[in-house]
């Protein structure tokens, strides 16, 4: 064990290399984020969207239009053992034939476990009598 602590806030100068946009689960598109960073007064973002590099281009427009320093990247899902663990990846090739299908392997897996929680919730939605599904 280290006696590290994940910081539950951005990061409030320096670089923040842990960022997600609207292309995974963040709130912001890539534009936005770099906005908001540069009025924080970051000195730079890294995008780490997880398991897509999906973001990237729309990230570079903004980078080059707003002169922000951006760093491309992606948080990686990855198993150890029976342990699933993300691992932050910056700078690779985006077109690398093996990380593209680790992404893709991902996603249909993330779409899987989706489609299974959402049966099990109907099923016991149904076996309590009610919907609570929200509107
Ligand atoms: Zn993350």
């Amino acid at each position: 064990m280290t006696d590290y602590v994940m910081p539950t806030q951005p990061p409030r100068e320096g670089w923040d290399l842990h960022c997600h946009t609207v292309f995974s689960d963040g709130t912001r598109t890539p534009r936005q984020l770099l906005e908001e960073a540069r009025d924080r007064g970051l000195h730079g973002v890294a995008i780490a969207d997880h398991d897509t590099t999906a973001g990237w281009e729309q990230a570079m427009h903004a980078a080059e239009e707003l002169h922000f320093p951006l760093m491309r990247g992606t948080e990686i899902t990855a198993q150890c053992g029976c342990v699933s663990v993300h691992m932050l990846a910056y700078l690779y090739d985006p077109n690398n034939r093996q990380i593209s299908e680790l992404f893709e392997k991902t996603r249909r897996a993330r779409v899987a476990r989706t489609k299974r929680w959402w049966s099990c919730c109907r099923k016991t939605t149904r076996s309590l009598g009610r919907v609570c599904l929200s509107r």
